[in-house]
Order: structure tokens, then C-alpha cells, then sequence
């Protein structure tokens, strides 16, 4: 009987097509020293949260495939998986609503001020409506680093309020009508409000260090629901503590719970969330199914 790994809590849907057919072990919050016991037994991995590096996947030599609960693949070690001939599956497009809806949320929370309005209405009393003026999205340059499938939909929303639309994507060499294709920098001084929808990579890995994060206009907002190390947290946290940056809304860090200092906390300008962006109710059960249906396929086909 195949038996199968999940690292994280997944949907009932997925686990009812895993027990199908195989042997299921649920790991919820997964740690190296919870897993690294019971892989010598696991023939398949539904890999939801956290990291699975060389040394951990040694441990388990009998792992044929890995399905992805989500895209991101920065917790893997690819390079091991293609020297093994170990199969990975991603479950595209299955979350991609989800985050989309969720970065535009933030974009709005941020433009108009929500959460600084509702702390000081609810903790003060505060009823100085001119004091929380904020802005329309409308007429807004919306800068998109990566333009893959969550990119697209993100601009999509965007340009149905208004926004025009810059990319940046070295790997792509042309971009819809309506947005225009140009190069880091340019979108960087260009942008009102910049959302990151690429993947962490070594090349992204701090692409948003001091020097281009000096490149945003003062009155600009960023917003990163894709990996946190792709944004230089502290280099950051600076800037919007010396207010030469509007505001960032921030669903992803470096490390995973972050830990926020107490003057974090008293910024105005910055919204933290914890990786929900792809927490909603049909993405997860939409994951949670295509991830287990990769594995049925690969070992009873069709
Ligand atoms: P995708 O693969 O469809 O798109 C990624 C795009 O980024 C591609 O078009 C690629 O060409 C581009 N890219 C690669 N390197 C780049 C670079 N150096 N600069 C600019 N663009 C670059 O992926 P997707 O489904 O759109 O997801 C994007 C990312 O969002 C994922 O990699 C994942 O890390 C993240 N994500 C986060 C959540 C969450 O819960 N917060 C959920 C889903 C995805």
C-alpha cells in the first residue's frame, strides 16, 4: 500500500482521494525532527508547509513524487529532486483567485487608511474625518513584479478600477494591451503602488534591497503577498519608519511566524497578515484535491 506523507493541514477532500488508495500520515505542523522518522516508509509527499531540504529527503529513499499544495517551490531542494528522478507537481491556477483578491484588498485597506481609521475610531474615539483622507485607486500606476498566473489576474482586477498597469518579468517578451512591459528600475520610480507576484529565487532573493526600495517615490505604497526574502525586511521597516515610503502591506516574511519589534507596532503605515492570501475556503479544498489527485494519477494512472 502506498503511503503518503502530509506536511500540513489540508482539506477532508484531499485526504478522502489519498485513503482511496493509500496508507496516510498527517503531520499538522510539521518540524524536521516529527518528519525525519517517518520517512523511510513514505512513497509520496502532499507537501503543504515547511522546508524539505537535502539532508530530511535522504531519509526517506523510497519518495516518488511530491505534489505541491500551492506553487511556491522555495521550501524544496530541486536540485536533489531532478538527481533522483523524483516527480514535483504544483497545483496551478488553484489559489491564484485567491491571492489576487486578496493583494487588491490590500491595495485598498492601504489607500484608504482603513485600519489606522478603525484603530482610532474604535481605541479613541477619533471622528476627524479630514485627518483620514486617503486615495482612489483610479488613475494609479500599479507596478507588478513577475507577471505569471496570480500577476495577470492582479492586473486584471486593477485595470477594472482604473489602474494602468507596468510589468516587470524578464522572462516574458510581451504583456496584454493596456500594460506595458519595462525594466526594474523603471517600474520601481514609476509605480504608485508595486505588488510582487514572482517567485523567491536566488535572483530574487533581496531584489528589493535598500538601493531599490530608495528608488520608490515617498508617496508609494508596496505590497507583497508572493515570498517574504524577496523585500529586504529591515531595509524596509526603516523606511517606513522614517516615513520616506507611504505604507506596505505584508502577507510573507523572511521567517515564518516573524517576529515584529514593539515599535513595529506602532506604525500606521504598515499592515501585516499571516500568509492568508491563499486562505480561503475554496482554495484550500481546490489545492488539497488537485495536490492528491497528482499523486492517485502517478501511482494508479489515468
Ligand atoms: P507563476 O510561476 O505563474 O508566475 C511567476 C512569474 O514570475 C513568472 O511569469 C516568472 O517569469 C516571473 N519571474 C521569475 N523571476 C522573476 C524576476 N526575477 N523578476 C520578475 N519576475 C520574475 O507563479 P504564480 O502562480 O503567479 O505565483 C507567484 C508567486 O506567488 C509564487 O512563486 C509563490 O511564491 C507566491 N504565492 C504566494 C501565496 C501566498 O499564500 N501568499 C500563494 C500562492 C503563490
Amino acid at each position: 500500500m502506498v503511503h503518503v506523507l502530509v506536511t500540513g493541514k489540508i482539506a477532508q477532500e484531499g485526504l478522502d482521494i489519498l485513503q482511496e488508495f493509500g496508507r496516510v500520515t498527517v503531520v499538522e505542523n510539521p518540524s524536521e525532527e516529527d518528519i525525519a522518522p517517518i520517512l523511510p516508509t513514505v512513497d509520496a509527499v502532499l507537501h503543504k508547509i515547511g522546508k524539505l531540504p537535502r539532508e530530511l529527503l535522504l531519509r526517506g529513499p523510497g519518495i516518488q513524487i511530491i505534489a505541491r499544495h500551492g506553487v511556491g517551490l522555495d521550501d524544496l531542494d530541486l536540485e536533489y529532486l531532478k538527481e533522483k528522478g523524483i516527480k514535483l507537481t504544483i497545483t496551478e491556477d488553484a489559489n491564484s483567485h485567491a491571492v489576487a483578491e486578496f493583494t487588491v484588498t490590500l491595495m485598498l485597506v492601504l489607500n484608504r487608511r482603513l485600519f489606522e481609521a478603525h484603530e482610532k475610531l474604535i481605541k479613541q474615539g477619533f471622528w476627524q474625518r479630514e485627518q483620514l483622507i486617503g486615495q482612489e485607486l483610479q488613475g494609479q500606476v500599479l507596478g507588478l513584479i513577475g507577471f505569471g498566473r496570480i500577476g495577470k489576474r492582479v492586473a486584471l482586477l486593477a485595470q477594472n478600477l482604473g489602474m494602468k498597469i507596468m510589468v516587470h518579468d524578464p522572462f516574458l517578451k510581451e504583456v496584454p494591451p493596456g500594460a506595458t512591459l519595462v525594466g526594474l528600475d523603471e517600474l520601481l520610480t514609476g509605480s504608485d503602488i508595486i505588488s510582487i507576484h514572482c517567485p523567491l529565487t536566488s535572483e530574487t532573493k533581496n531584489l528589493l534591497n535598500t538601493e531599490r526600495l530608495g528608488l520608490l517615490k515617498p508617496t508609494a505604497y508596496l505590497v507583497n503577498t508572493a515570498r517574504g526574502g524577496i523585500i529586504d525586511e529591515k531595509a524596509l521597516f526603516t523606511m517606513l519608519k522614517e516615513k520616506r515610503l507611504a505604507g506596505a502591506a505584508l502577507d510573507v516574511f523572511s521567517v515564518e511566524p516573524p517576529s515584529l519589534s514593539s515599535e513595529l507596532q506602532t506604525l500606521s503605515n504598515l499592515i501585516v497578515t499571516p500568509h492568508i492570501s491563499a486562505m480561503t475556503h475554496s482554495a484550500q479544498r481546490n489545492m488539497a484535491i488537485m495536490a492528491a489527485r497528482e499523486i492517485k494519477k502517478f501511482f494508479l494512472g489515468g
